[in-house]
């Protein structure tokens, strides 16, 4: 690849006057997925688009309840910064790969890839967060749950480049765990987050590298919505019943739509959400019992 075709935009709106001039050129950002599938093989690139000299993209700011993740934030930069904001997608983060990827990977990279693996994922889902995309000419706001449209696939335009998530500050406890054959460098069997939502009485799910694209467990979300409103249990913070949390556990299992393939079967994903329901759904709920801050 010669220095001509390795562009470097210096601002956001250079960055998307190639992008809409070059249609064929691959925008860059960590390159941690983009110089695999070179290396490989599967992505021809005459022209890259290299986003880390783009400012606008890098930046990470709260505005009223919603934290702007710009594209090109990284996930060593969201472990740093955003922990008390945005505790799942940070826990998410933790969990990329090695240090040597956080410093690199970021989270536009995460959804550009569109894999249904991608660990910033089922975080981004659980909080109801949007992803704004932009072209030379025009922006837009989509809803996360409708970026995805099949494993690596998503509604981004040729001519669009990921500017940032949107995502609301937690406003009540948070996990994220994915499951894998050791605790680094594994890309998740399966993975799972929940977020409880006191100010809205909401409990919501994400489920990763279940299905081929991510996606929430309305009827698991549903269950414990109604369940926690029957018993009053937002105002009281009541324990959970351990009937409710297994219902939930099923529901959660049920939404997903596994494959076998080399990282595991379809049949231990099913098991493997049911057992990350149970424990994450309780986690939540005890943090939500125990922190004065927190309340409906
Ligand atoms: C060793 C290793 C371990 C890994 N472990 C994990 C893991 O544990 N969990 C996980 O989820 N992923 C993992 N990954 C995958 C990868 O690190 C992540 O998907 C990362 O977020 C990609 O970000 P990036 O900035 O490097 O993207 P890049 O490689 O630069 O780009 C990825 C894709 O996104 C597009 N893109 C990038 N930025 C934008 C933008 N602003 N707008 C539009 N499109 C854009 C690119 O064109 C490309 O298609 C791993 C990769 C490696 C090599």
């Amino acid at each position: 690849m010669s220095p001509e075709s390795f562009l470097r935009p210096t601002s956001f709106a250079e960055a998307l006057e190639m992008r809409a001039a070059r249609p064929g050129a691959i925008a860059a950002a960590g390159c941690t997925d983009v110089l695999v599938e070179l290396n490989f093989g599967r992505l021809h690139a005459g022209e890259l688009i290299d986003l880390t000299r783009v400012p606008e993209l890098g930046a990470l700011g709260v505005e009223g309840g919603t934290v702007r993740v710009g594209a090109g934030v990284t996930y060593d930069s969201l472990i740093r910064t955003a922990g008390r904001e945005l505790p799942a997608l940070v826990a998410a983060a933790r969990t990329v790969g090695s240090p040597l990827i956080r410093n690199r990977g970021t989270i536009g990279g995460n959804l550009g890839s569109a894999s249904p693996a991608g660990d910033c994922h089922p975080p981004l889902i659980a909080c109801g967060a949007e992803v704004e995309l932009a072209s030379a000419t025009s922006s837009r706001t989509v809803p996360i749950e409708d970026f995805f449209c099949g494993p690596k696939r998503s509604v981004l335009g040729p001519d669009e480049l990921v500017a940032a998530a949107w995502v609301p500050r937690a406003d009540g406890p948070q996990a994220f765990a994915k499951v894998g054959t050791r605790n680094a460098m594994v890309i998740a069997v399966c993975s799972l987050a929940v977020a409880l939502h006191p100010s809205s009485r909401r409990v919501r799910t994400g489920i990763g590298s279940a299905a081929p694209v991510p996606l929430a467990a309305r009827a698991a979300e549903a269950h414990i919505a109604g369940h926690l409103e029957e018993t009053r249990a937002w105002e009281t913070k009541a324990p959970l019943q351990p009937a409710a949390v297994e219902h939930f556990a099923e529901l959660v299992s049920a939404a997903a739509s596994p494959i076998d393939d080399v990282r595991g079967r379809a049949e231990y994903r099913r098991h493997a959400l049911r057992v990350l329901a149970r424990r994450m759904l309780t986690w939540c709920w005890e943090e939500y019992r125990r922190e004065p801050r927190w309340a409906a």
